[in-house]
């Protein structure tokens, strides 16, 4: 037990590693768990820290939470007061996933486990574990959404005989977060046919990820950017028929560029515009009929899942896997939970989200 806390957090050992007791017991019954969130501007982080906390609690533990503001520095400084404080294990989403190696360090010097929460610290052997959705999938997901939202394939998957060509447009998100290419090479590995059948053009020429990608996944630099892709490429009465969005946050950015230049009516209907992660805002759009599908992840299970790799940890037993060869860090590959996306729509929304409890009716009112 002692070799499986010592290994996975690079040597030191002798710590926390009691006969399994768990946190009610053993020495670390009660310890400090650092968790670090990346900002509260997007709702999904809210409910994973909240969800988070609260498991942690439940088993006896302390909780730091911390959100970042999307500022690096500020990240960087909780991650290291979480460690002086005496954290005995980390959970990290980040903002950036290559600006924490020197508190990976540290970590790993005080024998600190680490565990990357959705996001994927890189660049660093010191992390221990990663607990995520499948973002390839997400991406997948994504565009099956679009191309089933813009007519090109039917409810089964199949592609639809004798579709007119279309128009898209694609965006991606942000270059510092490992998801973002996941996604990106997810939803252009499925377009890719259709792209190379002629059914579907990205009307601007724009289809690569730095071209695509959103610095911060800031909806603002998205509205800025659709903004000028209608300007240079639909101005002249060519039609927009769907817009790939890895974001909620930035399919609003875009679904405002749009309105703003007029889409939304009967005779300039919006494009087919896709999302993710279900937050009610978005899902609210979804009902009123602007944005057409979103990604529903539900953060409940990846805040369990991050708790029960935190309590193994801290009990002396090694988390459960179930991916040990995806996700390469660039220093190493990192055993990896995770969980499967949902693709919502207006047609399934209530089952996926309200049934499930996610959200209330309210909450969508
Ligand atoms: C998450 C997505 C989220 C995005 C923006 C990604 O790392 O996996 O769920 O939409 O960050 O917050």
């Amino acid at each position: 037990l002692v070799a499986s806390l010592a290994a996975c957090s690079g040597g030191g050992g002798g710590r926390g590693a009691d006969s399994g007791s768990g946190a009610s017991g053993g020495d670390n019954a009660g310890a400090l768990v650092g968790v670090a969130m990346p900002t509260k501007v997007s709702e999904r982080w809210i409910k994973d820290g909240d969800a988070v906390k609260s498991a942690l609690e439940d088993k006896g533990y302390k909780v730091d939470l911390e959100y970042a503001d999307n500022k690096i520095p500020t990240q960087v400084q909780q991650v290291s007061n979480m460690i002086t404080k005496g954290a005995k294990v980390l959970i990290i989403a980040s903002i950036d996933g290559g600006s924490l190696s020197d508190q990976l360090d540290q970590a790993a010097a005080a024998n600190i486990p680490v565990i990357s929460y959705d996001r994927l610290l890189t660049g660093n052997e010191n992390v221990d574990y990663y607990v995520s959705f499948d973002n390839y999938k997400v991406g997948v997901d994504q565009a099956t959404s679009l191309l089933t939202g813009m007519g090109v394939l039917d409810a089964d998957g199949n592609k639809v005989d004798g579709v007119e060509p279309q128009n898209i447009e694609v965006f991606a998100g942000s270059p510092d977060d490992n998801n973002a290419t996941f996604f990106f090479n997810g939803a252009m590995d499925t377009l890719k046919p259709f792209i190379e059948d002629g059914t579907i053009t990205i009307g601007s020429g724009q289809d690569g990820f730095t071209q695509a990608a959103t610095l911060q996944w800031d909806p603002a630099t998205a509205k800025a950017r659709m903004q000028n892709l209608i300007a240079s490429t639909y101005s002249g009465g060519t039609t927009l028929n769907g817009v790939l969005s890895p974001y909620d946050g930035i399919s609003i950015g875009i679904i405002s560029a749009l309105q703003g230049a007029g889409y939304g009516t009967s005779s300039q209907p919006l494009p087919i515009i896709t999302g993710q992660d279900a937050e009610a805002a978005s899902v609210k759009s979804i009902i009123a009929d602007q944005q057409y599908s979103t990604i529903y992840k539900d953060t409940r299970q990846l805040a369990d899942q991050s708790v029960i790799m935190a309590d193994d940890l801290l009990t002396g037993k090694t988390p459960e896997t179930n991916d040990d060869k995806t996700y390469d860090n660039k220093a190493k590959v990192v055993p990896t939970y995770l969980f499967q996306p949902t693709i919502v729509t207006k047609e399934n929304y209530e089952k996926v989200l309200v049934e499930s409890g996610y959200y209330t009716e309210a909450d969508l009112k």
